[in-house]
């Protein structure tokens, strides 16, 4: 696409309202295009849409019209959720409209460099990391994208004084062409998401996408314990900024010693900046972060280099390294109750998400998993449930295939929790099983392997429903 100022006159089609949706219509509609939102809701459960009449821009709720997109349409902005199979992202492809997402409208827009971070984990974590980082370094971060406000709204305010800082999904990054972050995050890359990609070879396209438009002037922050990360590097055009927990990189940001697979360690462990001119300095002991878990530290090494990609000097980064305590529903403390200590990972919605908060805690620890299928057999799990669990509480779709797991792991404390007549009461039914499983100095922990859109609207939902239920035994 071309800058949105370009569109004057000419139709814009926004397809998916919601917050994103809503942000996109009002800056096209403001220069000058011709606005039609689309979204199959049915209108009461449109509330944005109030907004956006009241502007004067087309709304139509409640079904997709055949002839929404048409030879007359200059573009579509798509929501990320949508499916590329939905009847009007086919129409454009079949008219040749240009197909883009809220990010690449974002980039057209906005004044200030872009951070843009993504992964298969972590994003969350590691974005709003950043913006700590660098809000204690005294600069300007604005972070935006799925959290914070929405990108296009952060691109129309920002100057170029400010850094935004976007978590972006492949779903996003698959409907841009031209943006180009400045810094660049590519945190890990695991199976997931494979029924809207239709496989894994255009789930790593998109996120690669990320890269594709840099220039040598900017940044790539790749995970050096990841082959799929590493894969990426040969096709780079920015300068390759790599994090290892693992290796001993000659440039980078890694620790000193380097962490062994598989097996846990009571050293300290450094974290080290070699720099291109071959010095080194050191930053600080991982274990003075201020989140547990290996796949934090890896979410550090990956914040710290975006940061001083940034130009921020590590001693300004120490506050927020030390002082950051992570975001709800991630590996998120819920309090002790009976002596029994709650755990709320509500996003972990794959297997490797719960591998890594399990491997985390260290107390012996009834899980709670289960929830939408999609398709795996979840046996990934079968070294975790061998040798971290004292129990397993399953619901959900998964419930079987996960106590299948277990029992081929030899797990004996197995509660499969039948549906109840609310999601509410099945998940409380399944604190209270794993409170029954749970001694004190125990941990229960919900890391539930898999997305929560088979029971709750959404993982904030189901991790809320979670904490309540431990406070309310
Ligand atoms: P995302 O936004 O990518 O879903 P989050 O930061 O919200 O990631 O973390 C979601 C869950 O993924 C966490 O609760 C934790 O279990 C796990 N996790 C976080 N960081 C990592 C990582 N670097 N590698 C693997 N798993 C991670």
């Amino acid at each position: 696409m071309n800058h949105p100022a370009t569109y004057r006159d000419r139709r814009v089609v926004v397809l998916g309202l919601a917050r994103s949706g809503v942000s996109v219509a009002k800056v096209f509609h403001a220069l000058g295009a011709e606005v039609i939102v689309n979204d199959k809701k049915e209108r009461e459960l449109c509330p944005e849409a109030d907004e956006l009449t009241a502007l004067g821009i087309s709304v139509l709720c409640g079904y997709h019209p055949d002839d929404l997109v048409t030879n007359e349409t200059a573009l579509l902005v798509k929501n990320p959720g949508i499916p590329y199979s939905a009847s009007p992202v086919r129409q454009a492809e079949a008219h040749g409209v240009e197909i883009v997402t809220e990010v690449e409208v974002a980039y057209w827009l906005s004044a200030a460099p872009i951070i843009g971070i993504t992964g298969s984990n972590g994003k969350t974590t590691t974005t709003t990391w950043i913006g700590e980082l660098l809000a204690g370094a005294g600069r300007n971060p604005i972070v935006a994208g799925n959290i914070g406000i929405p990108l296009c709204e952060a691109a129309a305010e920002a100057t170029k004084d400010d850094w935004i800082v976007a978590e972006l999904s492949s779903f996003q990054l698959k409907g841009t062409s031209a943006f180009r972050p400045r810094i660049a995050l590519l945190l890990n890359v695991v199976e997931t998401h494979l029924d809207y990609h239709g496989g894994m070879e255009d789930y790593v396209a998109s996120k690669a996408k990320l890269f594709d438009n840099q220039t040598a002037d900017d940044v790539a922050v790749l995970n050096w314990d990841d082959a799929t990360c590493r894969a990426i590097a040969d096709h780079l055009t920015a300068k390759l900024l790599p994090f290892s927990l693992y290796v001993r990189l000659d440039k980078g940001i890694c620790i000193e010693p380097p962490f062994e697979r598989g097996k846990d360690s009571d050293q300290e462990h450094m974290i080290v900046w070699r720099k291109e001119d071959g010095t080194e300095q050191a930053i600080l002991p991982v274990s003075a972060l201020g989140l547990p878990g290996r796949h934090n530290a890896g979410n550090a090494l990956a914040a710290i280099a975006a940061c001083l990609a940034a130009g921020v000097a590590p001693e300004a980064m120490l506050p927020a390294l030390q002082g950051f305590r992570g975001v709800e529903h991630r590996l998120e403390y819920a309090g002790e109750f009976n002596g029994v200590n709650y755990y709320n990972d509500s996003k972990a919605t794959n297997p490797t998400a719960t591998t890594m908060s399990v491997g985390s805690l260290s107390a012996p620890i009834i899980l709670i998993a289960g929830g939408l299928d999609r398709g795996s057999d979840y046996m990934e799990l079968l070294p975790v449930f061998r040798d971290r669990l004292k129990g397993l509480v399953t619901l959900g779709e998964t419930r079987s295939k996960l106590a299948k797991v277990a029992e081929l792991a030899g797990l004996t404390n197995v509660r499969l929790v039948e549906p109840e007549e609310d999601a509410e009461s099945t998940l409380r039914r399944a604190v209270r099983e794993a409170a029954g499983l749970a001694e004190p100095g125990d941990i229960v922990l919900l890391s539930p392997a898999c997305a929560s859109w088979d029971m709750f609207t959404s993982f904030e939902d189901r991790g809320r429903i979670f904490k309540e239920s431990a406070h309310t035994l």
